[in-house]
């Protein structure tokens, strides 16, 4: 379905952005993937990616907290494989605090990296798009796209940016055979739940157990994780030419959060 097209992926050597570039290569698609992490791991999940599909997959290193590094890697793209005709924003941190602790820094690379690293390579990889007349740019969001939750004031700033980015996205688009559509998970056990539970347990005074099931599960009605697979088959949809109308959308896949 993909074959012929490339496909980047921030934030994809971990968690949500790995399932996303694996179902991408699997459609055939080659893959950019980024992230951190040890290096042999790292290449280990690139080879990995090539040897399973028989796409081309490269790794680029570049920080999504350095617009520059982030222009450099769409450039870099471009040249090496012709296009980027897939952009998925996903690569994000978090951090756990009441805001009137939470530390300076952490708030500027939550903003950077979860919001601003969107925009820059948005802005580097539409000029492509648009000659060409076809993209999708497929932004990770967050259920805290749509609402808040205690503590997590810099998240859910930056994921509710993400919502408004992604409209302003789609309609300038529209007429040009992109699209810009928001992902909005609920919550997926990956790297980035797991490390907020010890912040959690001190914001809130709670054990592990209690975070698990009185605070991440309990917002779920479904009452069980999110899967990445789950969340990679409709980023795959998304880029399919089936969703060619659908722009502009801030899509949660949360097991009935937001609806409640
Ligand atoms: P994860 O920690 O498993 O993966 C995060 C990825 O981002 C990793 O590859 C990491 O190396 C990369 N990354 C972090 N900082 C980076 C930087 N400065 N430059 C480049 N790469 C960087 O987390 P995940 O849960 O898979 O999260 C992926 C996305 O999904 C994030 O945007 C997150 O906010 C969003 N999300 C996650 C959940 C969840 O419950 N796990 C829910 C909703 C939204």
């Amino acid at each position: 379905m993909l074959k012929g097209k490339t496909a980047v992926v921030t934030g994809s050597t971990s968690g949500i952005g790995l399932a996303i570039a694996r179902a991408y290569a699997q459609q055939g698609a080659n893959i950019v993937i980024n992230g951190f992490g040890a290096p042999d791991e790292i290449e280990r999940e690139r080879a990995g990616i090539e040897a399973d599909f028989g796409v081309k997959a490269h790794y680029s290193p570049a920080d999504m907290a350095h617009g520059g590094a982030i222009a450099t890697m769409i450039e870099e793209t471009e040249r090496e494989f012709g296009s980027v005709d897939i952009l998925v924003n996903n690569a994000g941190i978090q951090f756990v605090a009441p805001v009137e602790e939470f530390p300076v820094e952490k708030w500027d690379a939550i903003i950077a990296i979860n919001l601003s690293a969107a925009f820059h390579a948005i802005r580097a990889a539409l000029p492509g798009m648009k000659q060409r007349k076809w993209g999708r740019i497929i932004n990770t969001a967050s259920a805290h796209a749509l609402v808040a939750s205690p503590f997590k004031s810099a998240y859910v700033a930056a994921k509710h940016g993400i919502a408004g980015l992604t409209k302003t996205v789609a309609l300038e688009t529209a007429t040009f055979g992109i699209t810009a559509n928001a992902i909005c998970p609920g919550y997926v056990w990956t790297p980035l739940v797991e490390k907020q539970i010890p912040e959690t347990m001190a914001a809130r005074g709670l054990t592990r157990d209690e975070v698990i099931n009185d605070v991440l599960l309990h917002a779920q009605p479904s009452r069980q994780f999110v899967t990445s697979e789950e969340v990679a088959s409709l980023a795959v949809f998304l880029a399919s030419d089936s969703a060619k109308s659908i722009t502009g959308v801030i899509l949660p896949i949360d097991g009935g959060w937001t609806a409640q």
